[in-house]
């Protein structure tokens, strides 16, 4: 193992800002994977120009350094699998503008999205990726993972909402991609490129995001069925007819009973059940998108039709959503849960048959999974607390709509 210049990088960052003790490394290791290796030391830069002499240094000394923000991403992107320097950005987390005549933020990337969201607030806006990790997961770390959440059926993922960023390169230059507007034609669209790039390409150390206003009126159905074949042709459907759903998710007879059992949500144990949500300024035009998808719904055998404009109501089922995937630790007490997720994409019109296909593997491997969302779908596996390997873990998500 190579050995790292802890006096150099201490003269960078300060004594309070670098880790090496055996348990915080250990902790470091991991993130919400199965995952795990032992990074060298841990640093934690204040300021852009501290991380641009960390990545010199370490490129200097050819050491290997990941970014890691709040440590939530479920494929072990952050897990330093070569040891090395880990990047903890968490320090940098100052919301540097909000410019609401030109409809940007700029931020720092340790920002922490619900964090982001609560400053917006009182605008009237929202930034809208937001994935159910919001709570820890950090502006950085969702732009390495081109991050999602429930209403990017919608609004989009977070790669539609970067309009730009600076980023510290593996050397430690300073480069600037994107803009501040909205449409920006000249050039190589540099900004996107390090939408997704997991930490591989270079440091963000600043973002400028887009944001939507917050919508006047939401309203959440809910539909059961007792086929997933009937329940997934219903989303093509909806997805087809022109329909603009602003959460679209299906949840299987698993996922219901998870969630029943941890939160109590009462929900009928069908074999499937959509729920979607429609948002706008105009009562009219929300109601319009729900009495649409309810009559797909409907022609497709969907039933126990309900929906609400309850803030309440829907906060529960939406905190449902949010809590999945640790509500399946409690699915049954004779089992503890793993999860190892990767991404798939499906078309709309294929999850029906994409649904089937992950019960038939789930029963075969004797697998349970989180429930299938028409964005995402998680096959989450379960492993004996006997000891007993006699499932392994397996995850599958699902972005069919990018
Ligand atoms: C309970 C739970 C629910 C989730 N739900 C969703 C969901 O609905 N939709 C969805 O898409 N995802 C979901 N996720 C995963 C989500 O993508 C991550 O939570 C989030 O994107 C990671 O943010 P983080 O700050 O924790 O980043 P980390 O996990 O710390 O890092 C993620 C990646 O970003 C890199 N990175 C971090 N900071 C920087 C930086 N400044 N510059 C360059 N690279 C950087 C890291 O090296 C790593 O590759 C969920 C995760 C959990 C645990």
């Amino acid at each position: 193992m190579k050995s790292v210049d802890e006096p150099r990088l201490r003269e960078i960052v300060g004594e309070k800002n670098i880790k090496s003790d055996p348990s915080d490394l250990y902790i470091y290791g991991s993130d919400s994977s199965v995952h795990h290796a032992m990074p060298w030391v841990i640093v934690k830069p204040d300021t852009t120009l501290q991380v641009q002499q960390i990545m010199e240094y370490a490129n200097q000394a050819l050491i290997p350094v990941t970014p890691r923000g709040g440590g939530s991403g479920m494929c072990g992107q952050t897990v330093p699998i070569q040891g090395g320097i880990i990047l903890d950005m968490k320090g940098m987390n100052r919301i540097l503008e909000i410019n609401m005549p030109d409809v940007y933020c700029r931020v720092e990337p340790g920002v922490v999205d619900d964090d982001l969201n609560m400053a917006l607030k009182p605008y009237g806006v929202f930034y809208p990726p937001t994935p159910a990790s919001s709570r820890i997961a950090t502006i950085g770390g969702e732009i390495a993972n081109n991050a999602s959440g429930v209403r990017s059926v919608k609004y989009g993922a977070t790669r539609d909402a970067v309009l730009g960023m600076k980023v510290v390169m593996p050397d430690g230059s300073l480069v600037n991609l994107g803009a501040r507007t909205r449409v920006e034609a000249s050039g190589y669209q540099l900004h996107k490129l390090m939408v997704g790039s997991e930490g591989t390409l270079g440091i963000v150390v600043e973002a400028t995001l887009s944001f939507v206003p917050i919508p006047e009126f939401r309203c959440m159905g809910i539909a059961n069925f007792d086929s997933l074949q009937d329940a997934g042709e219903a989303i093509g459907s909806i997805m087809g007819s022109g329909a603009i759903p602003s959460m679209l998710e299906l949840v299987d007879s698993i996922a219901i009973k998870a969630v029943n059992k941890t939160m109590n949500l009462g929900l009928k144990e069908v074999a499937a059940a959509l729920i979607f949500e429609a948002d706008g300024m105009v009562k009219e035009a929300v109601d319009y998108e729900i009495n649409k998808m309810k009559r797909i719904c409907e022609r497709h055998h969907g039933k126990d039709l309900h929906s609400s404009y309850d803030p309440k109501e829907r906060a529960k089922i939406f905190l449902g959503r949010k809590k999945l995937f640790p509500a399946l630790s409690k699915y049954d007490d004779n089992l503890s849960s793993t999860s190892l997720a990767d991404d798939m994409a499906v078309p709309y019109s294929k999850m029906a048959e994409m649904a089937e296909k992950i019960h038939e593997v789930a029963k075969k491997k004797q697998y349970y999974h989180d429930g299938l969302r028409p964005l995402r779908v998680g096959l989450h596996a379960h492993q004996n607390t006997d000891g007993h390997k006699t499932c392994r873990p397996m995850a599958v998500r699902q972005k069919s709509h990018y």
